[in-house]
C-alpha cells in the first residue's frame, strides 16, 4: 500500500513479541507488543486491508506519511508500519492509563480543575494537528488515551488522520459511529474542516463537567434534529455550581455555525483554560 520508504521490511512478528489485546475500534484490533532487541513496549494496531477501498489507497499513503512526521506530547506517536497480505500494522507509542471514556464512567464527572487539565491538553494536541494541516474528525473520549492520573494525567490523542478514510460519513452510515460528538455540518454532509474538531471538544468538555452528553433524545431522528439546531442547555442541579467561564467556553464551541467556533489556538487563550479563578468544588 505504501511506498517503499514508509514501510518497514519484514513482518511485525520478526521484530515484536505480540501480547494481549488492548482495545478495538471499528476497523482494527490493538495489541501490546515488545520489541525483541530492547524490550521496548509498544502498541500494535492491526488494520484489515479489506477495509481499505482501492480509491483510498493513495490517500492512506499520504496520511501515513503525515502521521509519521507528527510529533507532539499530546498526540500519539506512530513509530513504524508493517504490511502483510491481509493487514497493515501500525506500531505506536504505548499508553497504559486507558481511555478517557472509562475514566468518565468510573468517576461520573470531573472536577473543573481536572476537566480543564484534560481539555487544555486536548486543545494543545489539536492546535498542533491543525497547524500541520490535519483535522482529526473523530474526537471523542474513546480516542483520548490517558497516561497517569489526576494532576499528572497526560492525554494522548489517538486515531487521527485515518478517520478520513475509515470513519467520518461512512462510519455514520454503517452506524458504528455515534453522532454524539459530531458537528451539524458533518451530519448534513456539507464540506467541513478543523471546526468539526472544535465542536467535538465542546461536547467532550460538557460531558467531563456533568457526566452526561449535551444532546440526547429518544430516537436518532430527534437526536439529529437537536444537533442540527445546536439545541442544548445546562440543566440543574449538575450545572448549578459550574463556573460561568466553563459554560462560556462550551458556548463558544457548541455553535451551529462552524465559522463562529473558537479555534484551538483561541481556546488556549480562553479565560476558562488559562484562568486560575475557577470553582474548585468537587462535582462527584
Ligand atoms: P480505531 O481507529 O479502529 O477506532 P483506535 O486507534 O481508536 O482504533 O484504537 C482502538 C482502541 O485500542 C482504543 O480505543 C484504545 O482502547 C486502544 N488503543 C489504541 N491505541 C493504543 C495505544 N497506543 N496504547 C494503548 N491502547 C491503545
Ligand atoms: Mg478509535
Amino acid at each position: 500500500i505504501s511506498s517503499a520508504q514508509d514501510i518497514s521490511a519484514g513482518q511485525v512478528d520478526d521484530f515484536y513479541v505480540v501480547g494481549k489485546e488492548l482495545g478495538r475500534g471499528a476497523f482494527s484490533v490493538v495489541k501490546e507488543g515488545t520489541r525483541k532487541t530492547n524490550n521496548e513496549k509498544v502498541a500494535l494496531k492491526y488494520i484489515e486491508k479489506k477495509f481499505v477501498k482501492k480509491k483510498h489507497i493513495e490517500q492512506l499513503r499520504r496520511e501515513i506519511d503525515i502521521m509519521k512526521k507528527v510529533s507532539h506530547k499530546n498526540v500519539l506517536a506512530l513509530k513504524e508500519i508493517f504490511e502483510s497480505d491481509s493487514h497493515l500494522t501500525l506500531v505506536m507509542e504505548l499508553v497504559t492509563g486507558g481511555e478517557l471514556f472509562y475514566k468518565i464512567v468510573e468517576r461520573g464527572s470531573f472536577t473543573e480543575k481536572d476537566a480543564r487539565n484534560v481539555v487544555r491538553q486536548v486543545c494543545e494536541g489539536v492546535e498542533y494537528l491543525h497547524s500541520q494541516g490535519i483535522a482529526h474528525r473523530d474526537l471523542k473520549p474513546e480516542n483520548l488515551l490517558c497516561s497517569g492520573d489526576g494532576e499528572d494525567m497526560v492525554i494522548k490523542i489517538a486515531d487521527f488522520g485515518l478517520s478520513k478514510i475509515f470513519g467520518g460519513g461512512e462510519a455514520l452510515e454503517t452506524s458504528c459511529g455515534t453522532p454524539d460528538y459530531v458537528a451539524p455540518e458533518v451530519l448534513t454532509g456539507g464540506s467541513y474542516d478543523n471546526a468539526v474538531d472544535m465542536w467535538s471538544i465542546g461536547v467532550i468538555t460538557y460531558i467531563l463537567l456533568c457526566g452526561f452528553p449535551p444532546f440526547y433524545a429518544s430516537s436518532q431522528n430527534l437526536l439529529f434534529e437537536k444537533i442540527l439546531t445546536a439545541d442544548y442547555d445546562f440543566p440543574e442541579p449538575e450545572w448549578t455550581h459550574v463556573s460561568e467561564n466553563a459554560k462560556n467556553f462550551i458556548k463558544k464551541l457548541i455553535v451551529k455555525d462552524p465559522d463562529q467556533r473558537l479555534t484551538a489556538k483561541k481556546c488556549l487563550e480562553d479565560a476558562w483554560i488559562t484562568g486560575e479563578e475557577i470553582n474548585q468544588s468537587d462535582l462527584h
